[in-house]
């Protein structure tokens, strides 16, 4: 019995090598297998990581793409790890520019950056040329700038030097000689004497708002055309007339010039005068006044009838300018040379003789209470005196 028993057993678990297939499938049959239940629609989803079967086929399939094009590739790459993480970064902000294009790499911010131009300096003629302003003055005594040209210098020889008639104005073959003055530019420090030399140079407008090269060691050659007739001026920059200037080789005129927003400076234009005249210089040489800064109207210290009738009284010509917004320049540039030109005539058909009689410059406090007393006419009346007119037609002496 106990043997039956275990061969049933037996027979149950492990059926013997002899038995048929159709014998080992009846005992499977009486034996159904419990059913599974279909897993449920949240249970299928949890198996694929909360994405239906579809799209994860579709990973495979990108996934299988990026390794075969990686692997046929031909160009080096830098494997992930190599990369620091901020270059990588940086790599995919950068967009790369369309074929055909500059490869040059783009700035970022270029369209917020100012153009970087270089600074172009003011054309300017080469050693064997120099600009020539020209000027006319009309019958009703107004100056006109005829603008500038560039002109071939003579040679040592007198001759004129060979010339490309692309780059200089056409001239004659005989050429008058050019008169030389030299002017000597007076005044306080700051008052706009370097600005104005720099502006004398050009018909173009210059900054002189800037603060101007220092040109002070070095004579400034300005060549003007007058009336059909060429002249050079020499510009001396000088602060004081006692240390600098040289008595015996005397400029051909003075510019004294002072700021009208500086009183201080008027007054050292005065003293300027006052010693001019003790040195007897002003007798034969003509003398300018000039006030500048005059576009600073609001700080204005010193008035325009001020400054007339100090010019009236050390007999002297006044212009008032700006260089700033290049207000009355061109007129005092022609005034200097008009009044050098007129004095010379004027001490030739004198043959040689003083100008002025001895007495004016010995009764100076005279002279300047008159002033005094036709000013304060000028202000009662509202009429301007003549004399005070007269110093400021730079075309007549
Ligand atoms: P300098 O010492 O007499 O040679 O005077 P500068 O020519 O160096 O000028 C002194 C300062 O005055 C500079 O900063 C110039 O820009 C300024 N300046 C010159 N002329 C004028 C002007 O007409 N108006 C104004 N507002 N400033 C001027
Ligand atoms: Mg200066």
């Amino acid at each position: 019995m106990a043997t039956d028993g275990r061969t049933k057993r037996s027979q149950s678990i492990c059926a013997p090598a002899s038995a048929s297939m159709e014998a080992l499938a009846a005992p499977m049959e009486t034996t159904p297998a419990p059913r599974r239940r279909p897993a449920a629609r949240s249970q299928s989803a949890r198996i694929t990581g909360g994405r239906s079967v579809r799209h994860r086929r579709q990973q495979q399939q990108q996934q299988l793409d990026r390794e075969t094009r990686a692997r046929y590739s031909s160009e080096p790459r830098l494997a992930e790890a190599e990369t620091p993480p901020q270059v990588r970064r940086q790599a995919s902000a950068r967009r790369r520019p369309p074929a055909g294009q500059h490869s040059q790499p783009r700035r970022s911010n270029a369209f917020l950056d100012v153009p970087k131009t270089t600074h172009q300096p003011e054309e300017e003629p080469d050693e064997d040329s120099y600009r020539l302003r020209t000027f006319n003055i009309t019958q009703k005594g107004g100056i006109v700038n005829r603008g500038d040209s560039f002109r071939r210098r003579r040679s040592r020889s007198g001759s004129l030097a060979p010339s490309s008639p692309a780059q200089s104005a056409p001239e004659p073959q005989e050429r008058r000689p050019v008169a030389l003055h030299r002017v000597a530019m007076v005044g306080a420090p700051g008052v706009g004497k370097t600005a104005l030399i720099s502006q004398f140079q050009t018909s173009e407008c210059i900054n002189a708002y800037d603060r101007q090269r220092d040109i002070d060691s070095s004579e400034q050659k300005v060549s003007i055309m007058l009336n059909g007739e060429e002249s050079e001026l020499y510009f001396v920059n000088c602060t004081s007339t006692k240390e600098e200037i040289d008595r015996s080789e005397p400029p051909d005129a003075f510019v004294v010039i002072y700021s009208v927003v500086d009183k201080a400076s008027f007054q050292k234009a005065e003293q300027e005068l006052a010693r001019l005249l003790d040195c007897d210089m002003l007798r034969s040489r003509p003398a300018l006044l000039v006030a500048n800064k005059i576009d600073l109207a609001r700080s204005r210290a010193v008035s325009t009838q001020d400054g007339k009738c100090l010019a009236c009284t050390y007999k002297s010509k006044f212009i008032e300018v700006s260089v700033g917004i290049n207000h009355n320049v061109d007129e005092l540039l022609v005034g200097i040379l008009n009044q050098i030109r007129l004095k010379k005539q004027q001490y030739s058909a004198e043959g040689g003789r003083e100008s002025s009689p001895a007495h004016w410059y010995k009764s100076r406090g005279v002279v300047r209470a008159s002033m005094k007393a036709r000013q304060m006419l000028t202000w009662i009346f509202g009429k301007e005196d003549s004399k005070f007119k007269n110093c400021e037609n730079l075309n007549v002496l």
